[in-house]
C-alpha cells in the first residue's frame, strides 16, 4: 500500500524505476553524443583555420617552407592578436609535433607557425610513451592532423646523458632513469658503429620513434595506412636552425 495515496502497489518497483533511469540517462547521453558529433561535423565545415586543412604531403611543405624562413631570418610577424578570437571555438592545426623539451628548439619558432597550427608534444629525449601516444591519436582523430614529426636535434643533453647511463652502468638520480629506458634501445642499436657516437644515437632515437607512431595500434597505424597520416622524423640544427628530415 502506497502511503501517499492510499492505492496498492500503483508505483514502479525499484528494479524497473533503476531501469527507467538508465534509460533516461543513456537518452540523454545520446543526445549530448548526438549535440557532440552536430558540432564536430559543423566544425569540419568551417574549420577554425580553413588554409590548416592541408594533405600530409602539403603539410609538410607548408613546416619545411616555415624553417626556411627561420633560417633564413625572414619570419612572419605574429601578434597573435586577430588569430586568438578565431581559434577561442576550437582548433585544425596542420602538423603534430613530437620535439625534445630542449629550449633551444621551440617548434612554433623553427618552423614560423602561429597559434592553431601546431600540435606539440614535448619529453626530453623525444620519444613516444603512452601519453604522447595517446595526445597524438587526439591529435590525429579529432583535431585531424595529417602529419606527425619526430624532432630530436644536435646535442641532445637526454640522449647524452643515456648514452653515459647506459656506458657506466651509472642510474641517474630521481626520475630520470625513465628517460634512459627510453632512449637505452637506441643507444644500443648503434653502439658498434663507427664515427659520432652521439649522433647515432640521436639519429635512431628519431627513427625508432617514427617506426613506434607508425606502428601504434589503433589509431595511429590505421591512419598511416588509409594514408591519412604521415609520420617523419627531422633533426633540429642547433647552429643554423635548419631541419634536416631524416629518411
Ligand atoms: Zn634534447
Amino acid at each position: 500500500m502506497c502511503e501517499m495515496c492510499r492505492q496498492e502497489s500503483h508505483h514502479l518497483p525499484a528494479p524497473s524505476r533503476r531501469r527507467l533511469f538508465l534509460l533516461a540517462a543513456s537518452s540523454i547521453g545520446l543526445f549530448l553524443m548526438g549535440t557532440a558529433d552536430a558540432k564536430e561535423k559543423e566544425k569540419e565545415k568551417n574549420p577554425p583555420k580553413p588554409q590548416n586543412v592541408l594533405s600530409p604531403d602539403a603539410s609538410l611543405k607548408r613546416l619545411l617552407e616555415g624553417n626556411e624562413r627561420y633560417v633564413e631570418g625572414v619570419s612572419k610577424r605574429h601578434d597573435f592578436r586577430h588569430e586568438r578570437e578565431a581559434l577561442a571555438g576550437g582548433q585544425n592545426p596542420y602538423a603534430g609535433i613530437l620535439s625534445c623539451a630542449d629550449s633551444r628548439i621551440a617548434p612554433e619558432y623553427a618552423f614560423d607557425s602561429g597559434r592553431g597550427d601546431l600540435f606539440v608534444c614535448r619529453v626530453a629525449g623525444n620519444f613516444a610513451n603512452e601519453e604522447t601516444i595517446a595526445s597524438l591519436e587526439y591529435g590525429v582523430a579529432v583535431l585531424g592532423i595529417p602529419l606527425i614529426l619526430v624532432l630530436g636535434h644536435e646535442s641532445c643533453g637526454a640522449v647524452d646523458a643515456a648514452i653515459k647511463s647506459v656506458r657506466d652502468d651509472k642510474p641517474l638520480p630521481g626520475h630520470m632513469p625513465s628517460l634512459v629506458t627510453a632512449i637505452a634501445p637506441a643507444v644500443k642499436a648503434v653502439s658498434q658503429q663507427t664515427g659520432d657516437v652521439l649522433g647515432n644515437a640521436i639519429r635512431q632515437n628519431v627513427v625508432d620513434n617514427v617506426a613506434k607512431l607508425k606502428s601504434a595500434t589503433p589509431i595511429l597505424s590505421a591512419a598511416v595506412e588509409q594514408n591519412k597520416l604521415k609520420v617523419i622524423g627531422g633533426i633540429y640544427r642547433l647552429k643554423n636552425g635548419r631541419v634536416d628530415i631524416v629518411g
